[in-house]
């Protein structure tokens, strides 16, 4: 579909790229013809519509060299009532995550103030030496006055809590073969859904604003994987069919420019476990998950719980071929060597909305985009 809109889109382009060049002394033969082929046959009407889709070529890009932001949400809540409604979950809810229609303001917000996603492999490559895989940091180039984004989405698992709690329940294929969410709303019917999940929205949103993605970039999926992947029990062996559904969905989203991290196998504080904790843990991620995904050089630290490239357990994670990891903090932080990067992300959810505000200015007001829905289960 996507292809063949992409041609379409190009026969478009060379369509109104040749009538410009036509101009001039060509025209009047041109019309000519055209005039005869009007009186024995009606023309179809040009199709004004998608020419005027058609982008202004942007300028030449240039290069950028200032502060890489990232952000990152988790699965968003669908059904406030399920998600706020006071039970024993309520709490991690308002404060950890974001709905839907906050989602949708922040995207536009973003878009406004000249963000522009892009993908970790926009920034970093990794590049054999005597041997030795390099990190090497790639130069970034950016139409004028955009300013670079990495977006990710963690846990987007749907564990078996967040069915009950208002998130959705997997990534689907829907009858289209676009990218959809299925869920069942509180009365038990069964949705299918664009507009539910973090992944459909950004599709189409980049899609009827291409400015808003470099290089056809989305964000990260960080994936544990002790309750299975995005939807599918993977994690059980005599689940039939879970991971073929899962390998067709992880197919379909890089093809779309989304990209995977490791977010440890059993969401584990990296900081406390013992080393080998640790090591059991990765292993498991690399062996159940890895041959889902495909391999992946960014690790994201459950709980933003880090640790230094001095400790053992960042070695271990390094023999693995993680080389990126990112954490937690409130500003634009990285540092890079030729052999790891350290990042930090940006929390977008309940607590930074309601009691961080300063740490997300820059990106969006949270006053305009807080949901009432929130407060109105809250208080009950
Ligand atoms: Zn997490």
């Amino acid at each position: 579909m996507i292809v063949l809109k992409r041609v379409l889109v190009l026969l478009v382009i060379c369509f109104s790229l040749a009538g410009c060049t036509s101009l001039g002394q060509k025209t009047a033969k041109v019309n000519d013809r055209a005039t005869k082929k009007v009186e024995n046959h009606k023309p179809a009407p040009l199709p004004q519509k998608e020419e005027e889709k058609e982008e202004i070529p942007q300028a030449e890009p240039v290069p950028y060299n200032g502060p890489i932001e990232h952000i990152f949400f988790h699965p968003l809540v669908v059904y406030p009532e399920l998600a706020f409604d006071g039970d024993t979950m309520a709490q991690g809810y308002d404060e950890w995550f974001v709905t839907v229609s906050e989602f949708n303001k922040i995207v536009e917000s973003l878009y406004k103030r000249n963000y522009i996603l892009i993908k970790m492999s926009d920034l970093f490559e990794e590049k054999e030496n005597n041997g030795k895989k390099e990190l090497v940091k790639r130069q970034l180039m950016l139409p004028a006055g955009k300013k670079p984004l990495i977006l990710s989405v963690d846990d987007i698992n749907y564990y078996p809590y967040m069915l009950q709690n208002g998130n959705v329940y997997k990534l689907i294929n829907n009858k289209d073969g676009k990218i959809a969410s299925y869920s069942k709303d509180p009365e038990g019917n069964e949705v299918i859904s664009e507009e539910n999940e973090i992944v459909p929205l950004l599709n189409s949103f980049t899609e009827t604003h291409p400015d808003f993605s470099l290089n056809g970039a989305k964000g990260i999926l960080a994936l544990t994987g002790y309750e299975g992947v995005l939807g599918y029990r993977t994690n059980q062996p005599t689940a039939e069919g879970e991971s073929e559904g899962a390998k067709t969905i992880i197919a379909k989203l890089k093809e779309e420019g989304w990209e995977f991290a490791s977010h440890g196998y059993g969401h584990l504080a990296t900081k406390t476990i013992s080393l080998s904790t640790l090591k059991r843990d990765a292993d498991r991620w690399k062996k159940e998950v890895e041959p889902l995904t495909g391999a992946t050089n960014i690790y994201i630290y459950p709980f933003g719980s880090s640790v230094l490239p001095n400790d053992p357990k960042f070695k271990y994670l390094e023999t693995l071929g993680f080389k990126i990891f990112c954490s937690v903090g409130p500003n634009a932080y990285l540092s890079y060597t030729q052999e790891y990067a350290m990042m930090d992300r940006v929390h977008i959810d309940g607590m930074a909305l309601e009691k961080q505000r300063h740490i997300v200015d820059r990106f969006f007001d949270s006053s305009l985009v807080l949901d009432n829905e929130r407060f109105k289960y809250k208080s009950n």
